[in-house]
């Protein structure tokens, strides 16, 4: 069943919300990002910060890291709202059945049911190893 036009705005204004906080996210750590980069050339121009830059190159890994999840965060919010603009938000992208609406009330962006998320995360994990 569609959700209401009621419903459906405000998950719509949710996910336009956690959009626009994500984006700021990946600002800030794209700053992060370029100044740590700086850091590490005019350390390594010295060549005698190596625990500092050891510091700097597993922060920097955590920062890609994070980066990865944020833009995945943000291609997840833009689907979640292609699918409501499709009349379709609240429907297993794989199944076609209703999400819960206490999952979608935690988590607005998904479009799969908690047994093809479960599927998804599964294959995702085989495809990184
Ligand atoms: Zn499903």
């Amino acid at each position: 069943m569609a959700l209401s036009a009621k419903l459906q705005q405000t998950y719509r204004e949710r996910l336009e919300q956690e959009h626009a906080s994500v984006q700021t996210e990946i600002e800030n750590l794209g700053n992060e990002v370029a100044i740590l980069g700086e850091d590490q050339q005019v350390e390594g121009s010295f060549g005698n910060h190596d625990a500092d830059n050891a510091t700097d190159v597993m922060e920097q890994q955590r920062n890609m890291a994070l980066m990865n999840m944020l833009e995945e965060r943000q291609r997840d919010i833009d689907r979640a709202l292609a699918r409501l603009d499709a009349g379709k938000y609240g429907i297993c992208e794989r199944c076609g059945k209703a999400i819960a609406p206490e999952r979608l009330e935690a988590l607005p962006f998904v479009i799969l049911c908690i047994d093809d998320q479960e599927i998804e995360d599964q294959q995702h994990r085989q495809n990184m190893q």
